[in-house]
């Protein structure tokens, strides 16, 4: 009896010890065949892991190896299509980590510094070698926004736009910065022809009418020549459009500076009581209630060029009488001092027909007009009134804004920045 429990025990024992080893032996080759990373099929695994329990486990694992490689898969793929497609823009491209070291550079950035040929990993000051593109890179780090500079590399006469952004923190990929280089040489130097043209077109056209103007005038003394009148009207809006046109380039110029403008502490309330004055046939017409309010503390130190300052408020009333030519229109400018930062802010306001929201952009583009039927017979415009106020307030270092609410509110806001201090205490 004895013996046979012996036998019985031994025989079992002998059989653990076997599947033991049987056991380890699958496990044993199911890593092995994981480490190969071509198997990703059931039928590929050796027999040794396809044994009762084990071959569920090897299925379990497989599946997850699967899944997980399909991801790598897709991931690489995607990676793929993005490198090709940052290698398809003609801008340059990089990508810097949080100490400011290369981490990509499109094929474009290689064309534009071959020094950051396999230079991954090393400070971008080093590869661009232009203390410009580096600040500005910083810059946009520190401020957490856009950033934008136009520089001339050493020995080259490209003039090269750089863009550089934070990287969004949404978007998980961690923190640095992205560097767009752009070479906007030929764009400028097509402007620049634009500009000349114009320039040059109004120039040459303004003594030919002013002949034409004159000879009229003595033609039509005594004013009733209907055809003479009429001829009288279009010469008088051309010159108009070519005054504007030439004020539209003087502004656009390298010049619009203070060596174009004749910066001045002056009295705005002369521009806009002057414009009032000019306009006053149009204001009664229909009735206008115009109505100006200036700040209690006074308008002591208003900088800029009076010249200017006629166009634009001459413009801004001009445009509101114009589009509104009916009864119970009412325009209020009004004058307002910061006391935060010093600066001036302007309203003009009418309750007139105003601006659809999708029109609100344009109005400054030139030749821009709403509506050609909102402005009457002889008060129709050329739509170059609004680029030059732009331009004018921008050149002024100001700037200039508008909402509308259609029939109710319309506002063109302008903010003016005080004088220098040079100017206000002279040494
Ligand atoms: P110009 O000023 O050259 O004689 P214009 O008055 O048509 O012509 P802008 O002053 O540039 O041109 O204005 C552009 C357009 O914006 C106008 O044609 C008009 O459609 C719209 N606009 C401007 N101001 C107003 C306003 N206060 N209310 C409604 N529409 C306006
Ligand atoms: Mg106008």
């Amino acid at each position: 009896m004895q013996t046979f429990i012996i036998i019985v025990i031994g025989s079992a024992g002998l059989w653990l010890a076997y599947r033991l080893v049987v056991l380890c032996r699958g496990i044993e080759d199911l890593t092995a065949a994981l480490k190969d990373e071509s198997i990703f099929e059931r039928e590929s695994l050796p027999e040794t892991t396809q044994q009762d329990r084990l071959s569920r486990l090897s299925a379990a694992v497989l599946n997850t190896a699967t899944e997980g490689e399909m991801m790598r898969m897709s991931e690489m793929g995607r990676r793929k299509i993005l490198d090709y497609l940052l290698n398809q823009i003609e801008d340059a491209l990089f990508v810097v980590d949080e100490h400011y070291e290369v981490r990509f550079v499109n094929k474009a950035a290689l064309r534009l510094f071959p020094a950051a040929q396999g230079q991954i990993g090393r400070p971008l000051i080093e590869i661009c070698r232009d203390h410009h593109i580096d600040e500005t890179v910083r810059l946009a780090v520190s401020a957490n926004g856009k950033m934008q500079d136009q520089i001339k590399l050493v020995n080259s006469s490209e003039t090269l736009l750089i863009e550089a952004g934070p990287i969004d923190p949404d978007y998980k990929i961690g923190s640095g910065a992205w560097l767009i280089i752009r070479d906007i040489t030929e764009r400028l130097q097509t402007e620049q022809i634009r500009k000349d043209f114009v320039a040059n077109a109004s120039h040459e056209l303004r003594t030919p009418l002013s002949i034409l103007n004159g000879y009229l005038e003595i033609l039509d003394e005594d004013g009733d020549d209907s055809t003479i009148s009429v001829m009288k009207k279009h010469t008088d809006r051309l010159t108009r459009i070519v005054e504007d046109m030439l004020t539209i380039s003087k502004l656009e110029s390298n010049q619009a500076d203070e060596s174009l403008l004749r910066m001045e502490l002056f009295d705005i309330s002369e521009c806009i009581n002057g414009t009032i004055e000019r306009l006053q046939l149009l204001i009664d017409r229909h009735d206008t209630v115009i109505s100006v309010k200036y700040p209690k503390e006074g308008l002591r130190g208003f900088y800029g060029d009076p010249y200017y300052w006629d166009q634009v408020f001459f413009n801004l009333v001009e445009n509101a009488l114009k589009q509104n030519a009916r009864l119970g229109l009412k325009i209020t400018v009004r004058v307002k001092r910061l006391e935060v930062n010093d600066r001036f802010e302007i309203d003009v306001i009418d309750n007139g027909v105003g601006i659809p929201a999708a029109d609100l952009e344009g109005v400054f583009k030139r030749f821009y007009k709403v509506d050609k039927q909102h402005a009457s017979g002889e008060l129709k415009g050329t739509g170059l009134g609004l680029s030059i106020v732009k331009r004018a307030i921008e050149a002024h270092h100001g700037s200039i804004s508008v909402t509308s609410q259609p029939g109710r509110k319309t506002c063109f806001h302008l903010s003016v920045p005080p004088p220098p201090l040079s100017v206000l205490s002279p040494v």
